[in-house]
């Protein structure tokens, strides 16, 4: 089982560094770097990492990335993670590149690696977006194959536990245990919780920006429903000319302020990665009023020097930035409330 706790305690990664950090770095201007949310973000750094180091194209390594997260069993991406309400997972994905193709789908069954799928829809159709059976018919015709049906054995326990109440209150990614178990059990025993996705931004040794971003939504969420992961320019937006940004979090209010894309443009206007996240989620702080307590939001960003920065709306929102210097580190997001 992951347990972020014990992963912090046990890690080896292989880099030189790896830390959990009170401060935000922001720029040293490096490139390669590559960037991604939360603490599974180290491991997904680690194999986006190697690509990179070997000059390899920013694309391939946030694709590579974050199939690390999605083969992990038990973790919170992919075919392990948390089931929607009916008891299936459905998954989302994403993928952009330095001349801004992108693929995505979007309620996706029994594919291992949904950021595959989301990179054949760009680079094998005309569309941009396939969704349900339509994007699973089209995952078969490329070769993917259909995984049996089922939950893995902690997503199965934790869902058995929510069904005592099947409560449906879908308030996601608030760093606060109680909170969080009242209205869906976490399948961690550290009490971490279920932040349901990664997201990773890139650039490569040539200078080029590209980006992903794959989840399991949000738990026990209603059949059908998907959230910002998959849309590009709320979950993930890449500008080769400017930057790249991708959101965690509550989608659905991530959808409504077009998160990744707003960061972006905030960058064009010389913002800084840092301040441009923070910019956005000042004005989803401004949307949700009151109720932004309930729920939590981050973005991340990094802009076309190689600097970074992220903002987040509560406390316990966490990323992991790897840079040229070979450092893999776990850096806490800025918050707002
Ligand atoms: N943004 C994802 C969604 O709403 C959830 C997450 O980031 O954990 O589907």
């Amino acid at each position: 089982m992951f347990n972020r706790r014990k992963f912090l305690q046990v890690s080896s990664l292989g880099l030189s560094a790896f830390s959990l950090s009170g401060f935000t770095s922001k720029n040293k201007g490096n490139k390669p770097i590559v960037i991604s949310t939360w603490d599974a973000g180290l491991r997904a750094n680690k194999a986006a990492w190697e690509i990179l180091r070997n000059n390899g194209r920013a694309l391939d390594a946030v694709e590579q990335g974050v199939m690390v997260t999605e083969n992990e069993i038990n973790c919170c991406v992919g075919l392990g993670a948390n089931p929607d309400r009916d008891g299936h997972v459905t998954l989302d994905a994403c993928i952009m590149d330095e001349h801004a193709n992108c693929g995505s789908v979007a309620f996706l069954e029994r594919i291992k690696h949904p950021i595959q799928v989301a990179r054949k829809v760009m680079e094998n159709t005309p569309h941009v977006f396939l969704v349900g059976e339509g994007a699973q018919q089209f995952a078969l015709s490329q070769g993917f194959v259909l995984e049996k049906e089922g939950l893995s054995e902690d997503a199965e326990r934790t869902y058995k536990e929510w069904l005592k109440k099947s409560e449906y209150k879908p308030i996601i990614n608030i760093e606060n245990k109680q909170q969080q178990t009242a209205w869906a059990p976490t399948r961690f025993d550290d009490g971490t919780w279920n932040h349901d996705t990664i997201g990773m931004i890139a650039m490569d040794a040539a200078g080029n920006l590209s980006g992903s971003c794959t989840t399991s939504g949000m738990g026990f969420k209603m059949r059908g429903r998907v959230g910002d992961s998959p849309i590009i320019g709320a979950g993930l937006f890449v500008d080769n000319e400017v930057g790249a940004a991708v959101a965690t979090g509550q989608g659905e209010d991530i959808i409504r302020i077009g998160g990744s894309h707003a960061v972006v443009e905030l960058m064009r206007q010389g913002y800084a990665p840092e301040d441009a996240c923070k910019k956005v989620v000042e004005r989803l702080l401004k949307v949700k009023g009151d109720k932004a307590k309930d729920i939590q939001a981050a973005i991340i960003a990094i802009n076309k020097n190689g600097e970074y920065g992220a903002y987040c709306l509560q406390k316990g929102f966490n990323y992991s930035v790897c840079t040229a210097d070979d450092k893999n580190i776990l850096l806490n997001g800025k918050n707002l409330i």
